[in-house]
């Protein structure tokens, strides 16, 4: 009889997820912006566990959380991040962590398994200071000046404050060994709705879509909203109101099958309802897996502002603010994970994109990537009652495990 290899504890998984839970909770979920106490406690949790797998742990100067082996062979580096949006849920992040730390505390002290998982938390994935600072200053994507200019953006404290306050001003900044990682594997909760409305277990992530976003402005006249007839206004308010039924009349015609938009902030300049504003502005988002849909639906929405202001009343500008590359995840891991799953899942996996902004989409710049996904109980992510059947978590973990023992013994 062969040996089955060890497995994922479930219990201790769970009994890890909700000690975190414990640590600054919020209802069922949990408050734990960046560099907060809470958080601050949770990868001072991490660092206390690390060493039971082997590892030995860094917290670095800017708060990311590094277990290194100092086993012979191939490493894999595993993890995700430990801080919150506002008053979210329990999952996003530390599922990834506990289920390194987990592959961590089952390989590493196996001696037939050939090398080590090395886990790690990302400091600030969730964008409080920036845009995946903790992951970016680890591939050499974040220079000093980055730091000196990043602020809170809900308290507008600066990062070095924030540093020096959680006590890591001074520390150095830990920067990926080249050639030490056979590769990054990140699992998270899926936050949509597709495993669990197809009674799949696991998501295996082909790609992290890209984020594009747009500052798109409307000038027009600002006047006294009593005397000003209708006929000779140029209510710039109105135009941008315009402009969004617009385009959610024509990129139906023009998107991929998974192309989403969002206008996410509105502003009216005065912004008071006794004066037509003669400034208005949107900030507007697009995702997708495919530059080249980006590519189509971006000249719509510069076709579409150059029409608008050739018909008047107001001049419309578009602006690109931000530019996301899509992140292809490494198609032998995806294979990797999809025979776990069929070991450990009953083969209930489906290969999906993301299309949430994560981590991996980062370390894929420099090492290849791949994601894991757990069903979300009604897709619901970023508030508090974000939740994952503990059935589901425990399989998760499993496949998780079994998938990092693949890769290292390939
Ligand atoms: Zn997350």
């Amino acid at each position: 009889m062969p040996e089955i290899p060890p497995r994922a504890d479930g219990g201790r998984v769970l009994a890890d997820l909700n000690a975190l839970r414990a640590i600054g909770t919020y209802k069922t979920g949990v408050h734990k912006p960046t560099f907060s106490d809470p958080h601050m406690r949770s990868l001072e949790w991490l660092a206390t566990r690390l060493p039971d797998a082997g590892l030995s742990a860094t917290i670095d100067g800017i708060g990311n959380v590094l277990g290194t082996s100092a086993k012979a062979g191939p490493k894999l580096l595993a993890g995700s991040h430990l801080e919150s949006q506002n008053y979210a849920g329990w999952l996003d992040g530390p599922l990834g962590v506990v289920y390194a730390l987990e592959a961590a505390r089952v390989l590493n002290p196996d001696p037939s398994v050939n090398g080590a998982v090395e886990v790690a938390s990302w400091c600030d994935e969730e964008g409080h200071f920036g845009s995946f600072l903790g992951s970016r200053s680890f591939v050499g994507g974040i220079t000093e000046a980055d730091i000196d200019a990043a602020r809170d953006r809900n308290s507008d404290r600066s990062m070095r404050q924030a540093l020096q306050s959680a006590g890591l001003s001074g520390r150095p900044r830990i920067t990926a060994e080249r050639g030490r990682h056979i590769g990054y594997f990140e699992a998270h909760i899926e936050q949509g709705d597709r495993l669990e409305s197809s009674g799949l277990k696991i998501g295996i992530v082909t790609s992290i879509v890209g984020i594009w976003q747009y500052r798109i402005t409307f000038t027009g006249e600002q006047n006294h909203a009593g005397t000003t007839r209708m006929a000779i206004r140029r209510d710039a308010g109105l135009a941008l109101a315009k402009f969004c039924v617009a385009i959610d009349d024509s990129f139906p015609k023009l998107c991929g099958a998974r192309t989403v938009w969002t206008t996410g902030r509105i502003t009216l300049d005065p912004g008071a309802p006794s004066i037509i504003p003669g400034g208005a502005e949107m900030l507007f988002q697009i995702r997708d897996d495919d530059p080249a849909v980006i590519e189509r639906l971006e000249a719509k929405l510069r076709s579409m502002a150059a029409e608008a202001g050739a018909s008047g009343p107001c001049s419309v500008a578009v602006e690109r603010i931000r530019t996301g590359a899509p992140a292809m995840m490494d198609d032998r891991f995806q294979d990797a994970i999809e025979a776990a799953s069929a070991a450990l899942a009953d083969g209930k996996s489906a290969r999906m994109p993301s299309a949430a902004g994560h981590d991996a989409q980062v370390l894929a710049t420099i090492m290849p990537a791949a994601m894991l996904f757990v069903p979300s109980i009604g897709g619901i992510s970023h508030h508090w009652t974000e939740n994952t059947d503990d059935a589901d978590i425990v399989t998760g973990a499993e496949v998780f495990v079994e998938t990092c023992r693949r890769l290292l013994s390939r």
